[in-house]
């Protein structure tokens, strides 16, 4: 199917994106790795009159990798992130979750940015910047702000961005020493979206569990937060963390489809949330060649 007609617009600076967008409105959308929209277009489920293409304006493009803080910009593909080897080092959590996005040709064009702007409820790196808690940078014409990923996701494929906005970067704290992470996911065949999912970090002290981050998938990601707050303090042991996932799980909303049942997702999300415990904790204190 072809998509209805539409206006194609090719500026080549952020401030003539941002022009185009203030005098378009929501008649117009971005278009960034088009893995998404190009679909919903052909669908017919997405009709915009105006398609501005971001992708020749080089300044959203960059991945800058300082002492506390990872910088990405919205046009990064999302093989540049799973490729890149500080973030494999520093984030390895953003690197593996990314290899899990469909396949190596929709990495190779969609963007970190198109993917958080669509907001897929099984899409993998909403979930990862919540759980690391990032912020995302977010302009419109003549005004910038930032918004917390735990702001971002609004509801069902829908964010806090208004239509004359344009998510320009994510900024991503660092791991504190000991932190632990796990992704993990369920799909029926490798590539294919996510049934369930969890992002998870563990931290460390003396032996203590200082801080726990459990993200899962539903409509938005869901943070555990009875789940976080029971594990703090605790000692990690196999039944702390039973008793993590079952918490976390116990009145977790889900929706059903023809692909799984909530009831189906809400097991899985259980079954990922305490091997994922099980993971970061054994990557909290990395083995040396001593042990
Ligand atoms: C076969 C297939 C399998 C896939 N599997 C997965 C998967 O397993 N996991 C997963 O997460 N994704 C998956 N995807 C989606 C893929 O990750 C897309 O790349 C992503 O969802 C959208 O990114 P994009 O750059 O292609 O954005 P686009 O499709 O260009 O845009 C998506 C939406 O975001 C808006 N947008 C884009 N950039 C910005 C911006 N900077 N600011 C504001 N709005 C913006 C657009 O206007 C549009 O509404 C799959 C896609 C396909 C085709």
């Amino acid at each position: 199917m072809k998509p209805p007609k539409f206006e194609y617009h090719n500026p080549t600076t952020l401030l003539q994106v941002l022009d185009l967008m203030h005098q378009l409105g929501d008649t117009a959308r971005p278009l960034a790795g088009g893995q998404s929209l190009v679909p919903l277009m052909n669908l017919r489920l997405a009709r915009p009159q105006h398609l501005i293409d971001l992708n020749s304006v080089q300044e959203l493009r960059f991945l800058r990798a300082g002492n506390n803080l990872l910088e990405i910009g919205a046009m990064t593909r999302q093989r540049e992130l799973e490729r890149s080897i500080e973030i494999l080092e520093r984030w390895p959590i953003i690197a593996e979750a990314t290899s899990c996005i469909g396949h190596v040709q929709i990495r190779n064009r969609g963007t970190v940015g198109g993917s958080l702007a669509h907001a897929f409820p099984s899409a993998e790196l909403p979930l990862v910047m919540v759980a690391l808690e990032a912020s995302f940078i977010v302009r419109k014409e003549n005004h910038q702000r930032q918004v917390a990923s735990s702001e971002f996701f609004v509801n069902y494929m829908t964010t806090a961005l208004e239509p004359d906005e344009l998510l320009v970067a994510i900024q991503v704290p660092s791991l504190s020493k000991h932190t632990g992470w796990s992704f993990q996911e369920i799909s029926l065949r490798h590539g294919d979206f996510a049934l369930a999912g969890v992002a998870t970090l563990l931290s460390l002290n003396e032996g203590l569990i200082r801080d726990a981050s459990l993200i899962l998938t539903g409509r938005i990601p869901i943070r555990a937060t009875e789940a976080e707050e029971f594990l703090r303090g605790q000692k990690p042991t196999e039944s702390i963390f039973q008793e993590a996932a079952r918490l976390a799980t116990v009145n977790l909303e889900q929706d059903s489809d023809i692909h799984a049942s909530a009831d189906y997702r809400r097991r899985a999300c259980g079954v990922l949330a305490r091997r994922s415990l099980q993971e970061a904790l054994a990557r909290a204190y990395p083995k040396t060649k001593d042990d």
